[in-house]
């Protein structure tokens, strides 16, 4: 019999560059094919928010499973209709519409910004990443993943992130959006200056262009607010969610100004908010609810435990420079048994589980420096 190692090689098509198996988690731990514990700090990428295989998560995708797993949207949903409502309330925003990932959800609000503006093109930034569809694919910077596919079909300008001159030099009366992310994850946890959001709002206010905030990988409570724009003064006109929404069940959901919504017809999808995703959402929504308040102070241990690394901190996105020693660090943390990401451009990313404790900061800190001493 062939090893799954063997069988990914040969049916799988090799997109991803894998180090092992992951069979098990619980909190903020999981457990390789040798029965190795380690201490997360990926999270799934910023997914896993509620710790892994919660009891309540569990519990409600298992209660619903039994109950109706899939009906369609031909039907009223009514764990829909609630996410919907509690998602509504903690952005300050208008309707929803879910999806099944973050690129889904870009697609969408993509859509939206053009249907409701009759403009074509957009503007996002430099190392912003948005997805891989061919829309959110279109508006993601990194040109090795986007060029070879191109055309997209889609105008995008990308000036320098953080820079509100370039961004105005962009912007123009064909400028459906500007579509950014408030914190950059994907390339190593960038924090712009403050005056970042409100500048794209006054330069969207204007140019009559919609202010999209992609805060797939920084909303749901990552930064210890509901949302990474939360903490400027600004509204976006429409906010883009996935990774942290539903403790792993793909979902991805857009949440647009009131009265900026798609009418009947111009939007749709077989799978999303379905009865699974939703159980599981409800009930992620209420336990990152209850951690919400703690999130900013673990933030702070990570900036205490790594001030030797100069860390960027905004809750628990972590991010810190290391060049080209970051995949060795990670080697050596994973070896010590503590998982750390390599992101863009020798960066090292942690975005652990919400639940994480103190001490697990503490202990993982620690394994971070000595390994990095060993380097
Ligand atoms: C991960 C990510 C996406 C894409 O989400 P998928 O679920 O992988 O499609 C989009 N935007 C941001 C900011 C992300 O971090």
């Amino acid at each position: 019999m062939s090893t799954y190692k063997e069988l990914d090689a040969k049916y799988y098509m090799p997109c991803f560059g894998r180090s092992m198996e992951i069979v098990k988690g619980e909190g903020c731990n999981v457990w390789d094919d040798n029965g190795k514990k380690y201490l997360d700090l990926v999270a799934g990428i910023a997914v896993c928010s509620t710790g892994h295989c919660h009891p309540q998560v569990v519990d409600a995708i298992c209660r619903q499973a039994h109950e109706l797993i899939h009906c369609s949207n031909l039907y009223y949903i009514p764990g829909q209709a609630e996410l919907a409502e509690k998602l509504s309330k903690a952005s300050g925003m208008g309707k929803v519409f879910f999806g099944n990932s973050g690129a889904e959800a870009i697609d969408a609000a993509l859509k939206l910004a053009k249907v409701r503006s009759g403009r074509k093109n957009f503007v996002s930034f430099n190392h912003d990443f948005h997805g891989r569809t061919i829309g959110s694919l279109a508006v993601t910077h990194k040109p090795q993943i986007r060029e070879p596919f191109e055309p997209l079909g889609i105008h995008c300008d990308f000036p320098d992130y953080g820079d509100l001159e370039g961004l105005k030099a962009a912007v123009n009366k064909d400028t459906a959006a500007v579509v950014f992310e408030p914190i950059q994850g994907e390339t190593g946890i960038i924090i712009p200056p403050e005056d970042f959001l409100p500048g794209i709002r006054d330069i969207c206010d204007d140019a009559r262009a919609l202010m999209i905030c992609d805060e797939v990988q920084s909303g749901m409570g990552r930064t210890g607010k509901w949302f990474a724009f939360q903490h400027s003064k600004v509204q976006p006109d429409i906010i883009s969610i996935a990774k942290g929404i539903a403790s792993g069940v793909p979902m991805g959901a857009i949440i647009a100004r009131e009265g900026l919504e798609f009418t009947k017809g111009e939007h749709g999808s077989t799978f999303a908010g379905g009865p699974i995703a939703c159980a599981a959402g409800n009930v992620t929504f209420g336990i990152i609810e209850q951690l919400l308040p703690g999130i900013a102070a673990k933030g702070e241990l990570f900036r205490k435990g790594l001030a030797a690394f100069n860390p960027r901190v905004r809750g628990l996105m972590v991010g810190f420079t290391l060049g080209e020693a970051a995949p060795k660090l990670a080697e050596l943390c994973m070896e010590k048994g503590v998982l750390i990401n390599v992101a863009g451009d020798g960066n090292i990313r942690i975005v652990p589980p919400l639940t994480i404790s103190a001490d697990e900061i503490n202990y993982a800190v620690g394994v971070i420096n000595e390994a990095a001493g060993q380097i």
